[in-house]
């Protein structure tokens, strides 16, 4: 009956245990391209580093109960490059072929995009802000974008627990 009831993350939680709570509201393709999906299928939750799979839950059970759009390929919809993005992935082979660094989290398989649904997305940004207390590290936000942006990058000159780029 009581659909908000989850287990708030904490330390003791392990990775077997984060990603079998994540996988209730996440299918793995909501998470990466289809380039990876379709060579590691449910193996590809391997790629991500722990602190964002805490990221990750910390902001779907405990901060948007309302649910994330991060991928929707695998529905017919647009996003294929909302979470990690491999080297082959458009928007990483470009900056390749361009000569161009690429350093983006989604890269390193620790940040994604996503929306909420009924929110706008500075909304969601003011929501994540107000909720940092939650996360056991640093989390970064990408401001001024019609989307929400969250990743672990841990930036050593910058104090702040929430650092909008
Ligand atoms: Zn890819
Ligand atoms: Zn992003």
């Amino acid at each position: 009956m009581n659909s908000q009831k989850f287990k708030v993350m904490d330390m003791t939680m392990t990775r077997p245990q984060i990603i079998a709570e994540l996988k209730k509201h996440f299918d793995i393709r909501e998470l990466v391209c289809p380039h990876v999906f379709n060579e590691f299928g449910e193996k590809s939750w391997q790629f991500f580093d722990l602190q964002f799979l805490q990221m990750l839950y910390i902001l779907r059970f405990e901060i948007f109960a309302e649910g994330m759009i991060i991928n929707n390929w695998h529905k017919g919809g647009p996003f294929t490059e909302r979470g990690g993005r491999c080297n082959i992935c458009a928007i990483c082979k470009d900056k390749t072929l361009h000569g161009l660094l690429y350093m983006s989290a989604h890269a390193n398989f620790s940040g994604c995009d996503y929306d909420v649904p009924g929110i706008p997305a500075e909304q969601t940004r003011q929501r994540v802000i107000a909720n940092a207390n939650k996360f056991p590290f640093k989390i970064r936000i990408e401001g001024k974008v019609n989307w929400n942006h969250n990743d672990c990058y841990d930036d050593p000159l910058t104090s702040s627990k929430v650092m909008v780029f």
